[in-house]
């Protein structure tokens, strides 16, 4: 954390005396809903069927002008769910992970490729587009560890899984405002996004459109400048992003990677795979593997206690990629997510339309995701970086000084509605009943930012590491 005053001094400078506001944001309800408890019977036979998700809340009525875009939906999820049964009857039942991979991001008929519905118009609405304070403060949040590491002369900002982009858009305008700060440090912008779809709207949002696409055997995908002059480039993979000193961004993405279910019956653990229901005509239902699959063997550890496990590799796998690379060139990584430290159970589940949605149904047109394990990520790192939290949503920003902001952006709002949807969005964020205790912010940084290795030999150095901002209380001296 930069001390008070020097931290209401960058907030000051970073968003000017008024801030320069835009209209809050206007918001939907993504996740927010208390999920419905989804009872997974002990089946220990062979390929018993576990009942699927909860009757999915009933979807948008056929109507107006969503008429083109349901029926749409409708001919895609026929699509999908064609690939997806001949895939089945061909090969046979295939773990959630494989089904979740293929539902979000096959690149013919994926959730992400071709729907990526955030917004609200679309399936889900995130804290970024809820409010411009959220990735306000967390602009700060990179500034302030920037100063605390001593102005590295570059360094890169990578964002996984940038949605609409607004995220960086928001964080872009703290840097901007900040410029005179950041004016030797050679600042850039790198992108991790699968869906061709997404990409494109990000690009509207920082670029104006202004993309230029690049051969296939590039690294990047595509490049352009940002509204206030910063490169950007897009990436398929984090292992596309060039090396070097990088800030880390992960907001509501690792919570969309596949995870492997397990489920511990009479005979041992088995994993929970996803089949054709005999029973129904081109219906899905979830089994349990008549033996231990290779993940059973791989995943569960001896010790664990719950009787139903959710494990997503692919979330190991890159946050140990992250570890690795803040180890190596520095850096820093923020990860924010709904999640729990290693002790839910069932978690899966899908939105659409803002509504809870079966998981099973209609693959390709809903959002399917899974709460992030913040014990296993911490354990993947392997202690190559240190970590803080995971801390809930609201303390995090109540220590980014989001309160200071807030009365800052009432205190300039001329009419009484732009003062409700401040309230409104504030709420939002920070009531613990709806974001405010449902989402976490997880750190990786490097060892030395936490403990300084010189401290123990000059003990009475006036000069202590600045606490990390937002995982400690703010002090107002
Ligand atoms: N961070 C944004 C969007 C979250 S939705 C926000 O908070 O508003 C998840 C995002 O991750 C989407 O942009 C989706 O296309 C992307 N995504 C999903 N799986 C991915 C993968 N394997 N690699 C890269 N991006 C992925």
């Amino acid at each position: 954390m930069v001390p008070l005053p020097a931290r209401r001094a960058l907030l000051a400078a970073a968003l000017g005396p008024a801030g320069r506001r835009r209209l809050p944001r206007h918001h939907g309800n993504r996740r927010l809903h208390p999920l419905p408890p989804r009872a997974v019977p002990l089946s220990p036979g062979p390929m018993s069927p576990l009942p699927t998700a909860p009757a999915a809340t009933a979807a948008r009525p056929f109507s107006g002008a969503g008429d083109q875009e349901e029926a749409e939906g409708a001919s895609r999820a026929t699509a999908m769910l064609r690939h997806l049964l001949l895939k089945l009857r061909a090969t046979g039942p295939v773990t959630v992970a494989e089904y979740m991979r293929e539902a979000l991001t096959n690149p013919g008929q994926g959730y992400y490729t071709r729907r990526g519905g955030i917004g609200e118009s679309g399936d889900f609405v995130t804290s970024p587009e809820i409010s411009q304070v959220f990735g306000e403060l967390i602009g700060i949040w990179y500034v302030s560890e920037w100063i605390a590491t001593g102005k590295p002369k570059a360094f890169q900002l990578v964002e996984l899984g940038p949605g609409r982009g607004t995220l960086t858009d928001d964080i872009l305008r703290v840097f901007n405002q900040l410029a005179s700060l950041l004016s030797k440090c050679d600042v850039s912008v790198h992108l991790v996004e699968v869906s061709p779809k997404l990409s494109e709207i990000q690009a509207l949002m920082l670029t104006e459109g202004k993309v230029q696409s690049i051969p296939e055997d590039k690294s990047a995908y595509m490049k352009g400048v940002s509204k206030t002059g910063i490169p950007i480039s897009w990436y398929r993979d984090i292992q596309d992003v060039p090396p070097g000193y990088s800030f880390y961004l992960a907001h509501e993405f690792f919570d969309a990677l596949p995870i492997h279910k397990f489920q511990k019956t009479e005979k041992g653990w088995r994993e929970v795979l996803v089949d054709i229901d005999p029973d129904v005509p081109d219906q899905l239902r979830f089994v349990l593997s008549p033996s231990s699959t290779p993940a059973t063997e791989n995943f569960i550890e001896p010790e664990e206690r719950r009787d139903h496990v959710e494990v997503c590799p692919e979330a190991g796998v890159i946050i140990q990629r992250l570890a690795c690379r803040i180890e190596k060139d520095g850096g820093a990584a923020l990860v924010a997510d709904y999640g729990h430290d290693g002790t839910k159970t069932d978690t899966f589940r899908g939105f659409r339309n803002h509504k809870l949605h079966d998981v099973l149904k209609a693959p390709g047109t809903a959002d399917l995701t899974a709460d992030v394990d913040f014990s296993y990520l911490r354990k993947m790192t392997q202690g190559r970086t240190a970590t803080l939290g995971p801390i809930k949503q609201r303390e995090f920003l109540k220590n980014m000084g989001i309160d200071l902001r807030l009365q800052v952006l009432l205190q300039n709002s001329r009419d009484t509605a732009t003062r409700e949807q401040l309230l409104h969005s504030y709420d939002m964020l920070m009531n613990p009943k709806k974001m405010g205790d449902r989402f976490n912010f997880f750190a990786l940084l490097p060892h030395h930012r936490l403990a300084d290795p010189d401290k123990k030999h000059k003990p009475e150095s006036k000069s202590p590491l600045p606490p990390v901002a937002g995982f400690g209380e703010l002090l107002l001296k």
